[in-house]
């Protein structure tokens, strides 16, 4: 597929290409021009040439648009699943969950857009004052392959609906289904030039938009030292920076859990989207009056967990998205078995040498009695490892969830409202779920503490954070 830029399919200046892989079974399924500074120059200039029409346009007009791509988008929701599947490797399901959830999104801001209002200030004799709020101009958005689709509804969403117009750069390996989504808000309505999709790596076209002057806010999602990089360029000049990095969720089972619905809770909060999950369970704190029966009941579950290409009817697993990732994943476990920082319960291999041979799998991975210590708790772990640690009471396991640097999300899984209100009041994350993990709907603010980044998407005001106030001060 080719870029989009002014809404024409482009090649870019330099003519070279980035193979689009099936990580299932490595094979070549496509391939995207590999842009560069001088494509993303394009694209924001054609970004600011369709600005001021669609910013003129009303939030109603805007809103209709993003209803109908979000109507499309689930009328063509099974192509666009397979597409998800062949380029990013999660199953099937998992991919239908995606798309419809980026047509939930869309959906959310059509309906909030009447809703969207600036606020008359009255101060008595001094006079009144009406603030209207304005786009910002041309927003950025880098884009990361974990959930391709989910996150460019959550960028584009607010953004869109709050008249901006935008580049957007999807991650290398998964380009094909924004860049497919895109063409559908094109035949919906969305006018030329108002989207831009540009195709590359992050090291050039991403870090052009990072120093491009026309972008006046970009949002990022992605790996924390992508996210550091970033935060120091664009500090050099006045672009706002929305920064969505790493988690690693500790997960809190008390003893008088509903030991099914957690362990199920953990295994769909651990393994989905084969571990690949900013907000994913990393580390798991269970009571040690239940931690036998938990753990024997989680290893039967993830030992029954069906691996496979995604595209099968049964797999409950996909490859993980590229041979980079397996790698680490690979070292990390590694690492542990020679420092001797845990005990492995099952799996820890990572399925070479099988009828997997040629696809990026890893087989779901769990460890016991894990040190503190161990980079598989001091790191955010991006893939299916789950480590488990026993722990004796409410105080120690609130101790060891805040011992982390990332502060997205926390769950804990409790009858007893005391705990919750503990939990909710002394783990240090964005998100504390109670009896549940993952779920991230676009009505609720979505971000977290500490060194998981800046600001926050999602929610009825993410169309205010792509907007800026101007007052028209009236002295009777
Ligand atoms: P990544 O940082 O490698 O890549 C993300 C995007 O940034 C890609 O489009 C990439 O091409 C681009 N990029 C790479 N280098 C760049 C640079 N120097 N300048 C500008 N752009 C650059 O991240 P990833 O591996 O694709 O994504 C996984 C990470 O994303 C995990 O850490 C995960 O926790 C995080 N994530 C966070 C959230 C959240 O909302 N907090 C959601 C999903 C994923």
């Amino acid at each position: 597929m080719l870029m989009r830029i002014g809404g024409k399919d482009v090649e870019g200046v330099d003519e070279t290409w980035i193979e689009v892989k099936n990580p299932a079974t490595g094979e070549i399924i496509d391939r995207v021009p590999a842009g560069t500074p001088e494509d993303v120059t394009g694209a924001t200039e054609a970004a600011e040439t369709a600005f001021d029409s669609w910013a003129d346009m009303t939030m109603r007009e805007r809103g209709k648009i993003l209803f109908r791509t979000s109507r499309k988008v689930r009328e063509q929701y099974k192509d666009l699943a397979h597409l998800l599947t062949v380029e990013q490797g999660k199953p099937l399901k998992e991919s239908t969950d995606e798309v419809r959830g980026f047509a939930n999104v869309l959906e959310f801001y059509a309906g909030i857009s009447a809703c969207q209002n600036g606020e008359a200030i009255q101060l008595g004799a001094a006079g009144d004052c009406i603030v209207v709020r304005k786009p910002l101009g041309v927003c950025g958005s880098i884009i990361p392959w974990n959930m391709p689709v989910l996150i460019m509804g959550w960028k584009i969403g607010p953004a869109l609906l709050a008249g901006n117009t935008m580049v957007l750069k999807p991650a290398s390996s998964t380009p094909l289904t924004n860049l497919r989504l895109g063409q559908i808000l094109e035949e919906e309505g969305l006018p030329p030039g108002v989207l831009n999709i540009v195709t590359g790596r992050g090291e050039t076209v991403g870090t052009a938009m990072v120093k491009d002057a026309i972008i006046q806010k970009l949002s990022f999602t992605g790996d924390y030292e992508t996210g550091v990089r970033i935060r120091d360029i664009a500090g050099a000049s006045f672009k706002d920076i929305v920064l969505e990095l790493g988690g690693s969720d500790p997960m809190i089972v008390m003893q008088d859990a509903d030991i099914d619905k957690a362990v199920d809770g953990a295994v769909r909060g651990r393994f989905y989207n084969a571990g690949q999950t900013c907000t994913a369970v990393k580390r798991l704190y269970v009571h040690e009056k239940i931690a036998a029966q938990f753990i024997r009941k989680l290893q039967d579950r993830v030992e029954s967990l069906t691996v496979g290409n995604g595209l099968g009817s049964k797999v409950d697993i996909g490859p993980m998205n590229s041979a980079e990732q397996r790698e680490k994943i690979s070292r990390r476990i590694e690492e542990m078995r020679n420092n001797k920082e845990g005990i492995i319960l099952t799996g820890g291999n990572s399925l070479r040498g099988t009828v997997y041979e040629k696809g990026y799998f890893y087989r779901p991975t769990l460890v016991t009695n894990v040190i503190p210590e161990s980079g598989l708790m001091t790191n955010e772990v991006f893939g299916p490892v789950l480590p488990v640690v026993t722990i004796p009471d409410l105080t120690s396991a609130i101790r060891e969830a805040n011992n982390t640097r990332f502060g997205l999300g926390a769950s804990v899984w409790t009858k007893d409202l005391s705990t919750i209100k503990r939990v909710f009041k002394e783990v240090n994350a964005g998100i504390i779920w109670v009896n549940r993990h993952l779920s991230v709907p676009p009505e609720v603010p979505f971000g977290g503490l500490n060194d998981r980044g800046i600001g926050r998407e999602n929610g009825q005001h993410a169309p205010e954070s792509y907007s800026q106030t101007k007052t028209l001060y009236l002295g009777w």
